[in-house]
């Protein structure tokens, strides 16, 4: 968790160091005024610990209410990681699950399948996604699945334009040197998609390790896929983070070693997207057809990038974690086949008891150590920079003293034989698609109008307020005009 030098910003910000100081005298004092003659208790909850901020604990204390923005995540909040504040301050501690809106996710990225919804059920599901549930009788049947499958396929011809144009591969200095190749034809290409944030804990590095053994095996047997596919990965790494830095040089030369290939790029192919952001976003969203979200359980608060692939028809390969549960459990089991990997539970106990040993998974299955090694064996790098950055790459999962903290070779087993009946489903494209219509049909809990109305009463404490009728008028013929909404003719 956060925390910053208290030097540094003693002489920063002089003014908020003292602040912060009193805070803590008078916080100090008041945990021994209820927990008399407990001073390990203080040393535990100080805001101020060997010249260090706690910036969570100073958050938790000085805000009125605590989200943990998913059920999962609360409880770890609760019961483990400010166990100590949830005791002295129960009421803070809320749960709301997090939300996207609609509008942008649907409508404003998808018109054509948002006027394939509205067509069904009607139009209230823009102002109220309660209404999306609707769509689910439609799951079955032959027209609505033919149509959705040509929207996901005109959908990937844009991705598949825009990755053509408009997302380059660069040199070290940034020169734009060549762009990455899409199949010529998107018909029966599945658009496998992680786009997120870069971070150990989402393991971008399990997905582009499962890239690999996906090469080997094609590299092997031509045949041995069942269907085409275009892994995307996009995503920032904050500035200083050297390790998310080198899983993307990680993920560059990986997608080199696959697209410059003659077999295999017939049938695979990888791409990453440059400086990803929210009108990428939009872009990708509407083209997938499978969703990444393989963090580590535990880990991953709630997500809403899970939530936004979701409502535009994607199916989640996905741990069970952050919201990715509620999904689930939203959806039901039955339309979410492609749940896989360790527990939140499983991780802990694996952490506690030290039980996890990477170098025995790595020994027993040749596929996983074939992957693994091309990070040291010449394979991917090509000059001493990528070579030291590969080597230490590798040493994270097997190389070092201590087992990597993501679990990253535990998890990857079950991502690969996951990804098999991914292929299985992804060929009975009439079966995919009524998966993909139960999918969307039961995302109605996900709104985020929800989630400001449920903020509204449990953390604000305000009524609605009704518009004044002159604004209501405006924005209801501007919304009207736009063209984005053209299908929201209430
Ligand atoms: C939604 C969104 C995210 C969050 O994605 P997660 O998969 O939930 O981590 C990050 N960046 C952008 C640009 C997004 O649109």
């Amino acid at each position: 968790m956060e925390e910053w030098n208290e030097m540094r910003l003693q002489s920063l910000l002089p003014r908020q160091h003292k602040i912060i100081q009193k805070i803590n005298e008078k916080f100090c004092n008041q945990i021994r005024e209820k927990y008399p003659n407990d001073e390990e208790r203080v040393r535990r909850m100080t805001l101020i610990c060997n010249g260090q901020i706690r910036m969570a604990y100073l958050a938790i204390l000085c805000c009125k209410r605590v989200n943990g923005v998913a059920y999962l995540h609360t409880e770890i909040l609760k019961h483990e990681i400010f166990k100590d504040f949830f005791e002295m301050f129960p009421n803070k501690f809320i749960h709301i699950t997090n939300g996207i809106t609609p509008r942008r996710w649907l409508l404003g990225c998808n018109i054509e399948l948002s006027k394939f919804i509205t067509n069904r059920i009607g139009n209230k599901w823009i102002r109220d996604f309660h209404e999306i549930s609707k769509l689910k009788e439609f799951a079955k049947d032959k027209t609505a699945q033919e149509e959705f499958l040509k929207i996901k396929d005109d959908n990937k011809k844009v991705l598949f334009d825009f990755i053509k144009k408009e997302n380059p591969i660069r040199d070290y200095k940034g020169r734009i040197i060549d762009h990455y190749p899409v199949f010529e034809d998107s018909t029966g290409v599945l658009v496998d998609a992680q786009i997120k944030r870069m971070h150990e804990y989402k393991r971008q590095f399990m997905n582009t390790l499962h890239a690999l053994i996906l090469f080997n095996e094609i590299k092997k047997d031509p045949t041995s896929r069942k269907t085409k596919r275009l892994i995307v990965i996009g995503g920032k790494a904050a500035p200083g983070y050297d390790i998310a830095k080198k899983i993307i040089l990680f993920i560059f030369l990986v997608a080199k070693k696959i697209n410059n290939d003659p077999e295999v790029s017939k049938h695979l192919k990888f791409v990453f997207i440059e400086n990803y952001n929210v009108s990428k976003a939009e872009i990708i969203i509407p083209a997938a057809d499978l969703s990444s979200q393989i963090s580590t359980a535990g880990y991953e608060a709630s997500g809403t990038g899970n939530m936004k692939l979701s409502i535009n028809g994607a199916l989640t390969i996905g741990t069970e974690d952050g919201a990715n549960i509620e999904m689930r459990e939203a959806i039901s089991d039955e339309w979410w086949p492609f749940s896989f990997g360790s527990s939140a539970e499983e991780i802990k106990k694996m952490r506690k008891e030290k039980t996890y040993n990477p170098l025995d998974l790595y020994i027993q299955h040749p596929h996983i150590h074939k992957a693994i090694d091309m990070l040291k064996d010449g394979s991917l790098a090509k000059n001493e920079h990528e070579h030291q950055a590969m080597l230490d790459l590798y040493n994270i999962l097997v190389g070092g003293d201590t087992p990597d903290k993501y679990f990253v070779i535990k998890d990857l087993l079950s991502f690969y034989e996951t990804q098999k009946k991914v292929e299985d489903l992804y060929i009975d494209k009439y079966k995919w698609a009524e998966f993909a219509i139960h999918n969307i049909g039961g995302m109605s809990r996900f709104s985020s109008d929800e989630v400001i109305n449920n903020y509204a009463k449990s953390v604000w404490e305000i009524d609605p307020c009704p518009l004044e009728p002159y604004i209501l008028e405006r924005v209801t013929k501007e919304y009207q005009e736009t063209t984005i909404c053209f299908v929201a003719k209430p």
